[in-house]
């Protein structure tokens, strides 16, 4: 008896880490996710109605499971990458500088699909994702790197918008195989040098100013371009798939004095465009309640056919859709800021490189408060996002100690953890160069 028992055991420890799920959607077969770099929601037009050079990516918004009111978890590639593949935080990942690689041990969503049959490939457009300094490949069964547009003065490669679409259709039409395909398709040409690509003669008729903000609009616009003839592809070729829309972060173009993104917890930077559209499966619907990028897992799962959480603890939004009249189950959404890239100085930096890395800590609670606690000097602001603009007045930490302090706890515990197991390695030249060129370096 204790013998069977125990089998029994075995088999259902086995089967809910290796099947999370038995049963896959008779309707869903293929699963994309089409990312953009450095987006801001307020550069694309179904949130702007002033922008109308987005027309590939807003059709595919509309026709989604949308999500008015999305924000990334950390501003900076690598970690929130991290962060949509496996449903946690970044002090609970551990990417949370670029550079730091991707644990091959965590779970992932390509790990999680890869094990009930699907193919995983990625198709990836710029330096801190590569596979030397990432470790997002060992997640993927193909990771291409099509790496051969010069965006900077200085030599390295990344991949234009046109690539990215090319190479995607080329490795779909070259496949032979019947199994089911996760894919995952990043762009990154709104990144900076913000370069004026209105030279394409499909967007000629924006004449887009050659400011920054114009240049930055122009490359949105030509990323949009080629989404659109890479979902052109898929529509004619790929029937029952699932299209997931979603940026890793947006972009400060000047606003509180700021350039960029990464080190600060501004709306422009925290707030994405995302959506999930399965055509003929999931009807549109808007959500309006804050959701993260960190969702997106289980919501995919969900929608493919698993029950409750699967991967980390992001919110199931298709059941919340689907079971719950749009309740919003989220007391609280939480934030990070870190240093851009893991330091080369010497081996004692890089064993504290998370710790020494971290510089905010956000929160943001169901009625649109927004305390955020700048960790060098103690400082917080806090902001009705309901009624007012953000401003970069601190004040001291006083009353919102209590709000801070369990969150700030547990990230530092954490990232010590992480230091003290997985140091991450020293850069190699080349690589601590081009972070640098790329604004990574503090
Ligand atoms: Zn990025």
């Amino acid at each position: 008896m204790k013998k069977i028992f125990f089998v029994f055991i075995i088999v259902v420890v086995f089967n809910s880490i290796f099947f999370p799920f038995s049963l896959w959607s008779r309707y869903v077969k293929d699963v994309f996710i089409i990312s953009v770099d450095t987006l801001r929601r307020d550069f694309v037009g179904i949130y702007n109605d002033k922008v109308v050079y987005t027309p590939n990516i807003d059709k595919l918004l509309r026709n989604s499971l949308f999500f008015s009111n999305a924000r990334t978890v950390e501003p900076l590639t690598a970690p929130s990458f991290a962060s949509l593949f496996t449903g946690v935080y970044p002090h609970e990942h551990g990417v949370t500088r670029n550079g730091i690689r991707f644990s091959e041990q965590i779970d992932s969503l390509p790990k999680v699909l890869s094990k009930v049959g699907y193919t995983t490939v990625a198709v990836i457009s710029n330096w801190v994702l590569n596979s030397r300094i990432s470790g997002f490949d060992k997640h993927f069964d193909f990771y291409l790197e099509p790496f051969s547009t010069n965006r900077w003065i200085v030599g390295f490669k990344e991949s234009s918008a046109e690539i990215i679409t090319n190479r995607s259709i080329q490795f779909l039409k070259n496949r032979q195989e019947l199994e089911p395909i996760f894919m995952w398709i990043h762009y990154s040409d709104p990144h900076a040098p913000y370069r004026y690509k209105g030279y394409l003669p499909a967007l000629k008729k924006f004449a887009f100013p050659r400011d920054a903000r114009g240049r930055y609009a122009s490359e949105v616009a030509f990323t949009d371009f080629y989404i659109g003839k890479l979902l052109e592809f898929l529509r004619n070729g790929r029937k029952n798939s699932c299209t997931v829309f979603v940026v890793d972060h947006g972009e400060n173009l000047g606003e509180h004095n700021y350039w960029g993104h990464g080190r600060h917890l501004w709306e422009e930077s925290l707030r994405i465009p995302m959506g999930i559209n399965c055509q003929g499966v999931v009807d549109s619907s808007v959500i309006d309640h804050f959701a993260l990028i960190l969702d997106i897992p289980n919501t995919l799962l969900g929608i493919l056919g698993a029950k409750g959480k699967v991967l980390g603890h992001g919110i199931n939004w298709w059941e919340v859709v689907s079971y719950k009249g749009g309740r919003n189950p989220r007391k609280v959404t939480l934030y990070q800021a870190h240093k851009g890239a893991v330091q080369r100085k010497s081996k004692s930096t890089i064993r504290r490189a998370r710790i020494k890395g971290l510089l905010e800590l956000g929160i943001i609670d169901s009625e649109g408060t927004k305390i955020v606690y700048r960790i060098k000097d103690k400082k917080i602001r806090v902001v009705n996002l309901n009624k007012e603009k953000e401003s970069n007045i601190y004040k001291r930490l006083d009353d919102m100690k209590d709000r801070i302090y369990p969150y700030l706890r547990e990230v530092i515990r954490d990232l010590a953890a992480f230091d003290e197991s997985s140091p991450p390695p020293l850069l190699d030249e080349e690589n601590y160069r081009v972070l640098e060129t790329l604004g990574y370096v503090d």
